[in-house]
């Protein structure tokens, strides 16, 4: 059988994407296929429509390099900078329905940092460094069969395709891999429980991007931070540019999803209600408000992530890290990763695992087809 890559890899998000890299780097040809018709999965920011300069994270944004060594040699790698977390000046905070807002002091994280250029630099650097046609979009696998020649995967969207390989990487989130994905034959009972014990960080959750003309808050000897027990938005931040360019906030939406989805046509209002009431009605109005809910999103959220949990996700278990089917079925996707599972820092971790495990299995058994 001709097989069209050595490798493919399901998902283009910072897991998928890394793992192609890393088995690119080895020499191995591969194939990324993507249901989106883009690369970056829960990575999103918000650019500006004009002048394409970015203006905010709708997916993670946080990084902690003191504590996250493999984040940081993947910035490294990419050529990125970082910039600290404004964190300087009083927060409001939102006490209860009807009440004032007061301002207070709050302790911040410390060696919080963003990538200058936005979370999305990262996909770019790294969908930028595979050649064009390696990443197939517009390509959400629906089923994989694996036997002694290799494995077949098949995407469906307008049009059904088949694509062959050697080897197998499914970096989706594991929820995923289980419910969108037909297996044959059927993955092994511990498997099928390991992939779903696996909540999706942050599926539950809606951002919100707010623009503004000035991080005005500054000026009033605020850090940007609310903390709210009213809403719609209960925790905000600064994201400002360096030096305060750019000028923004974004915030975590604590309603439940399905309040979100019964408030939809008016969230924004509420949302610009909220700022003015922690900010004072002589606050300047944002000049755009972006939200991204990401309990909606098909290629995220199945319906057990939607009730939480809302604390970090733990390690799970060793069968997410084994090769299956005689080495031809590997797992990565930031929910695999020992090391800060969920994390960004636990995307890079799985595709660095699953890459060289795949080294490792493919030096000792078959030959490497040459990357083209
Ligand atoms: C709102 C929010 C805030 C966050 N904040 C932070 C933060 O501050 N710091 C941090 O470290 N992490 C944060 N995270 C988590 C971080 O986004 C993830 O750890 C990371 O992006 C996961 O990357 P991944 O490649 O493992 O998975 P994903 O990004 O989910 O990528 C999986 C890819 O697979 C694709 N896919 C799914 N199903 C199929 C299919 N059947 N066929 C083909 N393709 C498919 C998807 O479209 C997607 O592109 C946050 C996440 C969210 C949503």
């Amino acid at each position: 059988m001709t097989h069209d890559a050595y490798v493919i890899v399901i998902g283009a998000g910072i897991s998928g994407l890394a793992t192609a890299n890393l088995l690119r780097d080895a020499g191995h040809k591969v194939l990324v296929l993507e249901a989106r018709d883009q690369p970056g999965g829960r990575v999103r920011s918000v650019r500006d429509g004009e002048r394409g300069g970015y203006l905010g994270d709708l997916g993670p944004t946080w990084m902690w390099p003191d504590v996250q060594p493999i984040i940081v040699s993947w910035l490294s790698r990419l050529e990125l900078d970082v910039v600290e977390q404004f964190d300087t000046g009083h927060a409001v905070l939102e006490y209860e329905e009807n009440s004032v807002p007061v301002t207070n002091h709050i302790p911040g994280q410390l060696g919080t940092v963003r990538v200058h250029g936005g979370t999305q630099a990262i996909i770019d650097g790294l969908a930028g460094a595979l050649p064009d046609g390696v990443i197939q979009s517009n390509a959400p696998v629906t089923s994989v069969v694996v036997d002694a020649q290799g494995v077949k995967i098949i995407t469906r969207s307008d049009t059904v395709r088949e694509f062959t390989a050697t080897r197998l990487v499914v970096a989706v989130p594991p929820r995923l891999a289980v419910s969108a994905i037909d297996w044959q034959p059927t993955l092994s009972t511990s498997l099928r429980a390991a992939l779903g014990s696996m909540p999706t960080w942050m599926a539950p959750h809606a951002k919100v991007v707010a623009i503004y003309d000035t991080p005005f808050w500054r000026e009033r000897g605020l850090s940007g931070r609310i903390a709210s027990r009213v809403g719609p938005i209960v925790e905000a931040h600064d994201h400002s540019g360096a030096g305060g360019a750019d000028a923004a906030l974004w915030g975590f939406l604590g309603w439940p999803h399905d309040m979100r989805a019964e408030y939809n046509g008016v969230l924004k209002d509420q949302i610009e209600a909220q700022l003015a009431r922690c900010f004072g009605a002589d606050a300047p109005t944002p000049t755009a408000i972006h939200i991204m809910d990401w309990a909606t999103d098909p290629f995220v959220a199945v319906p057990d992530d939607l009730t939480g949990p809302m604390s970090h996700p733990t390690v799970g278990p060793n069968v997410l890290r084994e090769p299956h089917f005689d080495e031809r079925v590997y797992f990565a996707g930031a929910e695999t990763a020992v090391q800060s599972p969920g994390l960004i820092e636990g995307a890079f971790a799985a595709a660095e695992h699953a890459a060289a495990s795949i080294s490792k299995a493919a030096g000792v058994r078959f030959a490497i087809d040459p990357a083209p």
